[in-house]
């Protein structure tokens, strides 16, 4: 590392980080994370070093990477657009595909209109600091994702937080709150490392009755939850809307991108202030073709959604049956709670050596003692694909003792 005097205070804090790299990895059979596997595409399997495993940590929500119509589109929009653009949305860089792409998402969940980002993380961000800044006041779920978190530190309004899916605890932070300026409740649709579902209809009563706006990140909702995978508005049966809804091109849809619904005035006013969509490069076309053809899919294939939460609820039946603490998962996201943070590492090594990928998370992104593997069931994992898996688990769980049997 660099010893220069400028580097004083870097220097330390990057061999400390490469020291608990060191520690972690004393065993190379424990680099669990950060291991390139190469996909299978259109299978739930991944190879690393000459060996095929299962691969049951993965994203990808509806089967769909992979898919020779996906990866058409994508090859169909290099030709016509090249593989890249040549700027920014507002600067030569928007091409007929990408307000194509944006109908589409419109259309399909009903909403006025839609604007794409270059990811799920600069839609958070972008949408949070266009809509509100000092004097303003923001109230964040205690497991909001990161990039909620970010967005609303960087837009200079006040931050609150509440307790989790709690709207009692919501109420009582509004009702305390500044009500001179805007007041933005934000909240996951399906929280990524528990699998629950926010409480909409009882959030959007509270904020009524505080005069606050809602808004929900579908990243891990889209192809999930509501009978058509429509997110978290179509699990409510309509009864209730969110003001704002944001959400990613990269988990259910096997491309990268992020995107907002909403009015055209609110797109309009939003293309001209939020940042990340004025200074950052715009969706490439290979990115957009293969958003745009997963979401048509998507409409017409909803039996990929019926599939994957079917089997997700058969997978959570099995593993609780067999002891495991899966927390509070109701959907695709099936976390496996084993305690410590050694304990979730050396779950994940002894299921690979059991020829099934479930990847670890534990402190920070976890509280301490809830260290896990985080297990998503898609449409691309068969019923035998998610047997074998579950008797994996299962198995490896039971000769490291984690749950009895
Ligand atoms: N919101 C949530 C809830 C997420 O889980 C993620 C990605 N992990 C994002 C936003 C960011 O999406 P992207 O990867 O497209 O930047």
């Amino acid at each position: 590392m660099n010893d220069s005097v400028a580097w004083r205070h870097i220097t330390p804090k990057v061999e400390a980080i490469n020291h608990r790299i060191r520690e972690l990895e004393w065993e190379p059979a424990r680099r669990n994370n950060f291991v390139a596997y190469t996909p299978e595409v259109g299978t739930p399997y991944v190879h690393l070093d000459g060996e095929r495993f299962l691969m049951m940590s993965g994203y990808g929500y509806v089967g769909l990477n992979g898919d020779p119509r996906v990866l058409e589109a994508a090859k169909a929009a290099v030709d016509t657009y090249g593989t890249g653009t040549p700027g920014v949305r507002a600067l030569a860089g928007t091409v007929p595909l990408h307000e194509e792409l944006e109908g589409e998402i419109a259309k399909f969940f009903g909403r006025e209109g839609a604007l794409v980002f270059s990811s799920g993380y600069a839609a958070n961000v972008g949408t949070i600091g266009a809509l509100v800044g000092a004097g303003d006041t923001i109230f964040l779920d205690k497991l909001d994702h990161a990039s909620i978190v970010d967005g609303a530190q960087l837009s200079g309004a006040k931050l609150t937080r509440f307790r989790h899916n709690d709207p009692k605890h919501l109420d009582s932070r509004l009702a305390a709150a500044d009500k001179s300026g805007t007041l933005l409740v934000i909240v996951d649709s399906v929280y990524s490392m528990d699998g629950d579902i926010a409480p909409l209809p009882e959030l959007r009563e509270v904020c009524d009755r505080h005069g606050a706006l809602l808004m929900v990140d579908e990243a891990h909702a889209l192809g999930t939850i509501g009978a058509t995978g429509r997110g978290i508005e179509e699990h409510f049966n309509y009864e209730v809307k969110a003001d704002i809804k944001v959400g990613t091109l990269s988990k259910a849809v096997p491309s990268n991108g992020g995107y907002l619904c909403g009015s055209e005035a609110f797109l309009q006013y939003l293309k001209r202030l939020a940042r990340p969509f004025l200074f950052s490069a715009a969706l490439n076309p290979a990115a957009v073709g293969a958003a745009l053809e997963t979401i048509r899919i998507l409409d017409r294939e909803p039996w990929r959604v019926t599939h994957a939460q079917t089997e997700s609820a058969r997978f959570r039946s099995i593993v609780q049956e067999a002891g495991f603490d899966t927390g509070l998962s109701q959907t695709a996201v099936v976390p496996l709670i084993v305690g410590s943070d050694e304990n979730a590492w050396d779950f994940a090594t002894a299921s690979r050596k059991a020829g099934v990928i479930g990847l670890p998370v534990m402190t920070p992104a976890v509280e301490k003692g809830r260290a896990r593997l985080r297990i998503a069931i898609t449409a691309a994992h068969s019923k035998d694909d998610v047997d074998a898996g579950a008797e994996a688990f299962i198995t490896a769980a039971r000769q490291l003792r984690l749950i009895g049997g």
